[in-house]
Parts: structure tokens; sequence; C-alpha cells
């Protein structure tokens, strides 16, 4: 029996921010009180607040943009200490926590190699990245060639990378969004920047063919997937028209993603998920302290599946894809 076998909600993109990490924030990610508080929280408050919402268990992950943006020289040895760090903050409550690891993505060799001793030394249940990572000047997409040692890691490990969003690069921040930044400054990213950068990481996924050389590779979106699922007929259909090069893609996303419920308690949206990918590939999350715990279980009531598929949802996924059973 694990610690978390008889867990009943689990969820699984809930951040905190490393005390070390947090020092090297700026700009539109300096995050205030109080969610400032919530991210550094590891212990009492986090636990109190899981408690009044009926949440067993939280995957911690590092809020964005993790180290993506920092060089190799202070990445690594950065990601390195908030793994270990972590790892002593889910020790101190091994039935309410566990975790997914920091990578230093500049890094791609070390990033595997990091990800290959949390998940063996550690237990983590995988790796979170968060958008682009900045290397030689380029902001990268994570389906570059450079990467590919994490993934041919994971599938190894046989965990999954969890896909995250975080500030869509600058020059599409001032082309799409710039004069609408001051009064919606949610825009450039919850709102829609996040969508639509992840969305184009998990496209860019597929069409990078990472899948045909890594067959038993999984990889996780949030948000319902990024509005993936509600467009995934077309993009397959219009990629498919003469003129392209061949791509099952529908088939690849259904067979290689699984998407989570962060920060978008829709029904609507969730019905159209588990239409196009099946509730077996659905896990719930608050992406918490983002999000609010509370409002998350309350509206997985409501929502019209059977009892057996929202207990998929909120939990048996999660041990079965995360080893957590
Ligand atoms: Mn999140």
């Amino acid at each position: 029996m694990s610690a978390h076998s008889a867990a009943k909600i689990i969820a699984i993109e809930e951040h905190y921010l490393d005390v070390e990490i947090g020092k090297h924030f700026d700009g539109p990610e300096v995050r205030v009180p109080p969610l400032r508080q919530r991210l550094e929280d590891l212990g009492t408050l986090r636990i109190k607040e899981m408690d009044e919402a009926g949440i067993d268990v939280q995957v911690l992950s590092q809020s964005a943009p993790g180290t993506h943006r920092l060089d190799a020289a202070t990445a690594v040895p950065l990601a390195r200490g908030a793994n270990d760090r972590l790892y002593t903050a889910v020790q101190a409550n091994p039935s309410r926590f566990a975790a997914f690891a920091t990578l230093p993505a500049i890094d791609p060799k070390a990033a595997a190699h990091e990800l290959e001793r949390t998940v063996t030394k550690f237990g983590f249940k995988g790796a979170m990245v968060h958008g682009l990572t900045q290397i030689d000047g380029a902001r990268l997409f994570i389906d570059d060639k450079r990467f590919w040692p994490i993934f041919e890691r994971a599938q190894a490990l046989d965990v999954p990378i969890y896909v995250h969003p975080a500030m869509p690069h600058p020059a599409v921040v001032d082309a799409y969004y710039k004069d609408y930044v001051k009064d919606f400054p949610s825009l450039v990213n919850a709102a829609w920047g996040f969508t639509v950068e992840t969305a184009t990481q998990g496209i860019r996924l597929v069409l990078s063919g990472l899948f045909d050389v890594y067959p038993n590779l999984k990889i996780i979106l949030g948000h319902l997937g990024e509005g993936l699922p509600f467009s995934l007929w077309r993009i397959d259909h219009a990629l498919s028209r003469p003129g392209g090069k061949s791509v099952a893609f529908r088939e690849t996303f259904r067979e290689h993603f699984y998407i989570t419920t962060s920060g978008n308690f829709s029904t609507a949206a969730l019905l159209c998920s588990a239409m196009e990918l099946g509730v077996d590939r659905l896990l719930f999350s608050v992406d918490y302290p983002f999000v609010e715990n509370k409002p998350g279980p309350r509206w997985m009531e409501q929502v019209p599946l059977s009892t057996e598929d929202k207990a998929k949802i909120m939990h048996g996924n999660a041990k079965r894809l995360l080893k957590m059973g």
C-alpha cells in the first residue's frame, strides 16, 4: 500500500515557489501577497486549504517559469537544490504530497539526469516544463530536438512530462496583445496568451515526430488541453489536406496526451474533452494557488458523468498514470 492508495481526490497541477528560485523572479512573474505566501507555503496553510476542499493529495510543481530563463550555470544547481528541498517537504507530509521535478531544460543532458535522479531516488512522478526555454538568445519550443534527451529519459523511466504555460514570446506579446495589456493584464497570460502558446507546444510536439521515436512517451497538458480537444477534428482535417506531409494528428494526440482540469472548471469543455479523449485521460487539478481549491471538487460533484467516471478523474487515473496506487 502506498501513502496515496486511499486518496479520493488527487490534484496534480498544484504550484509552489522554491525559496531560492523565487529570488530570480522579476518582471510580470513577481507574485504579490497573498499569492506569494501561498506559493511559498508547503505546510500548515496549504494543508488547511486542501482539507477545507476535501483534497487528499497535491502533486506539487514549481510555479512558472521555473528555471527556464536562467543560464545553465545557474539553472542546473538551482534545480537540483529545489528538488532536494521539495523532497524534504514531501517527506514531511508523505500522505498529502507528491511531486513533479523542476528541470534545468537549458542543459537537456543535465535535465535528463535530474529527472532520473528525482524519479529513482525521491519517487517523483515525472517533471513539469514551463513555456519557452532560452538557449543562446533564442526562445525555443520544447519540441526542439535539443530537448529530446529529456523525453528519451522520461520514456525510459515511464514517467510523464507536464507541459505548462509561461509568458508568451515578447514578440508575440508585442504583436498580439500589447494594446490591451494595460486594461486587461490577464489577456497575455491565463485569459488567452498561455492557451495559445501551450496549445502550440502540444501541436509542435506531435508534428516533430517525437512520438515516432518515443512511442511510449506520455505528455500532460493542463487547462483541459489548452483548447486542443475542441479543435482536434479541425486540426486533423486541415493537416491532412493535399500538399503537406502526412501526420496522424488526432490519433497521435489521443494516444500520447493526458489533460487536466487545472484552472478550467467548465462542464462543456470537460464533456468535449471526454468525448475526444475518453475519461481515462482526464485528471483532476486545481492550479492552486492561482485558482482556489474549493470550487474544483464542488464543480465535479455536479458534472453529468457517472460515479465511476468521476472516480477515475478525481483519483483513479492519477494513481495509474503517476503510479500512486
Ligand atoms: Mn498552473
